[in-house]
């Protein structure tokens, strides 16, 4: 492979590569673009098929944040780490530390914080080679409460749009996933007398909370409902997928919901508003860019609200430009980026 000419491959800033042996570890660190000097960005841990689908995911996953950022107007740029590895089996204090140390290497332009495979507990270790550690214990904490928060307000600005009402009562709103985002946004919705439809394939977590109607997970996505929340996995908006669903607006927490960035379009020909899934779900990474010494919750929830106005113009691009909205709010978080 080679990486200038990857299909991911977007002028990155830096892609590096660390190793320790004797850690076990094997990771790379992306940097899409720096903005005021500095990077964000998770640290997934996943066993990769191959180096270079952790390259593809590095470079891939690092503009997404950048794309994040933008729109949530932090001015942070994207970034990422990929470690190569099973986290339930080749997780340890030593490789942690060996990752903490390559990540203070880059000398502060690079700043993590969980993600697939990696804990806030995790952070507490590598926090321990260096100051460049977010989303510990204590600290911003539990993200999924911010974005559950930021998606009610994307559905709120989703329905004024389509439904011609951002007022959510008596909307039907079918939620793939009652974990901690779709329970989170569950709250706000019941709180706003919408009509909650839920599925999840562990039975237990799908109870009929929130006057919900339980519904089997090989349904939910074909519900009758004006607006579909995938809350659970990415890639649910697919070629088999996108025929069969009957809502109007499709917004939810899920990360990569589309399985590939054609289908932004193909629900767009379907006549289903869809609110790409790194402007809804933004809420999280809002929050842990405000964490410090001086964290304010509620000016953080505050400017999480502010998704709805993100979300409206997302939408007016769209249509002013005929383009479909992944498309659209892909050029807007260029042109804040590039500009
Ligand atoms: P979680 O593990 O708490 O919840 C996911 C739930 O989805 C689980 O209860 C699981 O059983 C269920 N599920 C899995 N497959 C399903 C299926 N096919 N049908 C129905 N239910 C299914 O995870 P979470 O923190 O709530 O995150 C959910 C999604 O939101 C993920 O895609 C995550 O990447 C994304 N996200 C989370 C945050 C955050 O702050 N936690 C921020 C941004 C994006």
């Amino acid at each position: 492979m080679t990486v200038f000419d990857a299909a991911d491959f977007d002028n990155h800033h830096r892609l590096a590569f660390f190793t320790d042996p004797a850690a076990g570890l094997r990771a790379i660190i992306a940097i899409h673009r720096l903005r005021n000097g500095i990077a964000g960005g998770g640290i997934r841990m996943w066993p990769y098929d191959s180096d270079e689908a952790a390259i593809a995911d590095a470079l891939r996953l690092s503009r997404a944040m950048s794309y994040k950022f933008a729109l949530a107007d932090l001015p942070v740029g994207g970034g990422k780490t990929v470690v190569i590895g099973d986290s339930r089996r080749d997780k340890n204090e030593d490789l942690l530390r060996a990752l903490g140390r390559a990540i203070d290497s880059l000398g502060g332009c690079y700043i993590c914080g969980p993600d697939v495979g990696t804990t806030p507990e995790d952070m507490v270790v590598i926090g321990r080679e260096t100051d460049h550690a977010r989303g510990r214990p204590g600290e911003s904490g539990d993200t999924s409460p911010a974005t559950g928060f930021g998606v009610y307000h994307a559905i709120r600005a989703a329905a004024g749009h389509e439904l011609g009402n951002d007022d959510l009562r008596g909307v039907r709103v079918a939620v793939q996933g009652a974990g901690a985002v779709g329970r989170a946004l569950c709250r706000h919705l019941c709180d706003a007398g919408a009509e909650i439809l839920i599925a999840d394939i562990d039975p237990a977590a799908a109870a009929a909370d929130f006057g919900a109607s339980v519904v089997s997970p090989d349904e939910i996505l074909a519900a009758e409902a004006e607006v579909l929340a995938p809350c659970a996995l990415g890639a649910v908006l697919n070629d088999r997928t996108i025929p069969a669903i009957r809502a109007k607006i499709v917004c939810g927490g899920a990360n990569n919901q589309l399985a590939e960035e054609r289908h932004g379009a193909a629900l767009a020909e379907r006549g289903v508003l869809y609110v790409p899934d790194y402007v809804a779900n933004a809420g999280g990474a809002i929050n842990a860019v405000a964490e410090g010494a001086d964290y304010d919750e509620a000016a953080a929830l505050a400017r999480t609200a502010r998704i709805y106005d993100t979300c409206r113009r997302v939408f007016e691009k769209a249509e002013a430009e005929g383009i479909a909205s992944s498309l659209a709010a892909d050029r807007l978080a260029e042109e804040i980026i590039d500009g």
